[in-house]
């Protein structure tokens, strides 16, 4: 049928693409994607052969225009270089303007590395935020750390292999106490997630430069300490001692 299918490919794995994305880019008329020989090489290794149109959402407008064009008569499947578009990759306002045209918009659900790490990491998972990627100059990146501190809630960032430590050092200073975990290469032959103090983590991937994607979450704020039942009884016999005396 005519419309949007928001395609989630493998972010390491070829083994995890769904059966149901295969079955979708074999039968869209276009596949959008980010990188045309990034896609081509999955759709090779699929078989699959089908015309692809670079799309990215800074793009002019015009090339947003003529796939919404294409949409209305025909299915169109967007795709991203690795996981799952819209998450730090392009789709947002392809899919924002085909739902106020009208357009059918329907959404492949697959890998994405966010929810990958957050499954792995032994953190909580109750509550989190997905906050993408730190601005790279340090002063943006510290006023960013400082503002979501206060989020109670596990946090999640996308980084690179090259800034990572310096990250961790950010995370040292503005989300003190805090665990942190690293995860790398998920779903790949060296995946790796390693957790402790942000400047163990800074001191360990110094010395040990990381290769490939990596994924930092940062565990909840630390809530008060719960005083346990001895502090409590104890102080409920001093308050009932400073009662007045009943009448
Ligand atoms: N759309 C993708 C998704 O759903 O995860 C994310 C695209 S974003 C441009 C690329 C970033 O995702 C990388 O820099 C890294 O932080 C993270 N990432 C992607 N694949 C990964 C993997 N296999 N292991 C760890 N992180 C990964």
């Amino acid at each position: 049928a005519p419309g949007l299918y928001i395609v989630a490919t493998p972010i390491g794995n070829l083994g995890d693409m769904t059966r149901r994305a295969i079955d979708v880019l074999g039968a869209v008329s276009v596949i959008a994607c980010e990188d045309t020989r990034v896609t081509g090489k999955l759709l090779s290794h699929l078989g699959i052969r089908k015309p692809m149109r670079r799309y990215d959402d800074h793009a002019d407008a015009s090339a947003r225009d003529g796939l919404l064009e294409l949409m209305r008569s025909e299915p169109v499947a967007l795709v991203s270089d690795a996981g799952t578009p819209l998450i730090s990759d392009p789709g947002y306002r392809l899919v924002r303007a085909a739902r106020a045209e009208g357009i059918a918009v329907t959404s492949l659900p697959g890998p994405s590395a966010v929810i990958t790490a957050l499954t792995l990491a032994g953190l909580p998972t109750d509550r989190f935020m997905f906050a993408g990627f730190l601005p790279a100059k340090e002063k943006a990146r510290a006023d960013t750390l400082a503002e979501l501190a206060a989020v109670p809630a596990t946090l999640v960032f996308y980084d690179t292999g090259p800034r990572l430590a310096d990250t961790l050092d950010a995370m040292a200073v503005h989300l003190p106490g805090r665990e942190i975990a690293v995860a790398r290469e998920l779903t790949k032959l060296f995946e790796e997630c390693r957790s402790g103090s942000a400047a163990d983590l800074a001191d360990h991937y110094r010395s040990h430069p990381p290769k490939g994607e990596i994924v930092v979450l940062a565990g909840p704020p630390q809530a008060p300490e719960a005083p346990d039942e001895d502090t409590v009884e104890t102080a409920l016999r001093e308050a009932l001692t400073r009662l007045p005396p009943s009448q």
